[in-house]
């Protein structure tokens, strides 16, 4: 799809003119806008009120300074990000990243797509995203809790449990949470959500950890469902071996398919006999190792330099969860080669457009991170309420919960699809429907 209304050509020119040098912003904020022709064929009055003008431009950005020093006595110095986005359904909501190649063009069009996704879990939660380039790998638990530690001092003057709750994401676990927490705490004397992803003794909710990994399988059963289709016997492969693609796999093995590999920054495993999650488990959550350690474990396994191959292994489902343009209109032409009936997007932006097109004119059915990998935020506002009420609600009663959303998002951005014309097109259908709550709260709102 390419944006043809003039108006909407004219603001993705000033959005690329104002955020220079941001490709992954201007990319999230097209394939939006592309979405939104139909719509405002049928509600001229969000142009009209400047609702898609002010949603382009996030409220506030927040960048500074994390000095620390590391176990050689020598200061390091980082960059910290917080974007609060949009707050018209609710409080800013979403993750934190500490990953080498953070800058303000990543955090920006993470936080954008955040809006729409939040929106789509049908709870009150607004769009946000932080982070910085600190890499936590390599580095000592003294290490990343004085860094952490630091991140939060600044942090902790622009959050709040009804401001502002972060989480995690890539590179931030619940080890970086509970330092940031322990942190937060001490400086400002209080016990409150405002994390989410939190340990279980200090207010963290059961299955948070499982939920975006879980999430995209049950997004993922239902496209599947209503096509006639299950995971059922069904060959998977899983790229990223951190919280989204473990959890992933587990779930996607509990429905009855067999994932046959994992991949990090440096390569891929691949495993005809079906993934031995517990020799993950050991190598990533607890030794933090990397996946080549897997054929430590299990010598049949075959071990492959290079992350981008793993999209050449013959498979019926396809879940990225690593991270941004990770299958490239190459990537995208293999899998659909080799018979790929369906992927859903479990990271963030991980599809580049061209790999979208190819899918779609393919027939692939194809699920957008947006409603995909919402489970994650979704059950961290679930999160909120259990801190809110001072309540912890069993593993599931979460499940159970996060099953429903996920349920639902499907629906709702599948009858946002075919209301506009665009049947199937989960892309478009997502977007339609996140943004249209939020445009209805900004409308009320006014001007501000
Ligand atoms: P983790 O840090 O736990 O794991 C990230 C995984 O992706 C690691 O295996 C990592 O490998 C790999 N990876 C990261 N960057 C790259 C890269 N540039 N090239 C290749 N591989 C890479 O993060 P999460 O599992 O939490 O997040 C994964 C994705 O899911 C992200 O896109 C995130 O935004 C998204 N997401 C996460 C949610 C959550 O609840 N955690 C919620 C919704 C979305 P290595 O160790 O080598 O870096």
């Amino acid at each position: 799809m390419a944006i043809k209304n003039t108006y909407l050509l004219g603001l993705m020119e000033r959005v690329e003119k104002r955020n220079p040098g941001e490709p992954e912003f201007h990319q999230a904020v097209r394939e939006v806008l592309e979405s939104l022709e139909a719509v405002i064929e049928k509600h001229p009055e969000y142009v009209e009120c400047g609702v898609i003008d002010s949603i382009v431009e996030p409220e506030r950005i927040i960048k500074f300074r994390v000095p620390w020093v590391d176990d050689n006595g020598k200061v390091q110095i980082n960059r910290g990000f917080r974007i609060q986005f949009n707050s018209a359904i609710g409080p800013y909501k979403g993750g934190l990243r500490f990953h080498p190649s953070v800058y303000e063009g990543i955090i920006k069009f993470l936080g954008f797509e955040q809006i729409f996704k939040n929106s789509l879990t049908g709870l009150p939660i607004g769009g946000g995203k932080g982070g910085s380039d600190f890499d936590p790998k390599g580095k000592s638990d003294g290490e990343v809790m004085r860094f952490c530690q630091s991140f939060m001092t600044e942090l902790s003057k622009h959050i709040g449990a009804d401001t502002d709750v972060p989480a995690g994401d890539i590179g931030v676990g619940g080890r970086e949470i509970g330092y940031m927490y322990g942190q937060y705490k001490r400086l400002r004397n209080e016990f409150t959500g405002v994390l989410t992803g939190k340990g279980i003794p200090y207010g963290g909710s059961l299955a948070r950890t499982q939920a975006t990994g879980y999430g995209l399988c049950y997004f993922a059963d239902e496209m599947l469902k209503d096509k006639g289709m299950s995971f059922e016997g069904k060959t998977v492969v899983i790229s990223g071996s951190g919280n989204v693609a473990i959890y992933a796999c587990e779930k996607a093995t509990q429905l009855g398919a067999k994932v046959v590999a994992l991949s990090d920054s440096n390569g891929y495993v691949y495993d005809s006999e079906g993934i031995d999650l517990g020799a993950v488990k050991q190598i990533k959550e607890v030794e933090r190792k990397r996946i080549k350690e897997y054929i430590n474990y299990r010598p049949n396994a075959k071990y492959t330099e290079g992350c981008g191959g793993i999209w050449t292994i013959p498979c019926d489902i396809a879940l990225p969860c690593a991270t941004q343009n990770e299958i490239s209109a190459e990537s995208a032409k293999a899998l659909v080669a080799n018979g790929v009936k369906a992927v859903a997007e479990g990271a963030n932006m991980p599809s580049t457009p061209e790999a979208i097109e190819i899918f779609q004119s393919n027939k692939v059915l194809f699920g957008p991170a947006k409603a995909a990998n919402a489970g994650g935020v979704a059950t961290s506002a679930l999160e909120m309420s259990q801190n809110s009420m001072r309540l912890s609600w069993t593993f599931e009663e979460v499940d159970e919960k996060l099953h429903g959303i996920m349920v639902n998002i499907y629906k709702n951005a599948s009858a946002a699809a075919k209301e506009y014309g665009m049947e199937d097109n989960l892309v478009a259908g997502a977007n339609i429907a996140g943004f249209i709550k939020v445009a209805e709260a900004m409308k009320a709102h006014g001007v501000v």
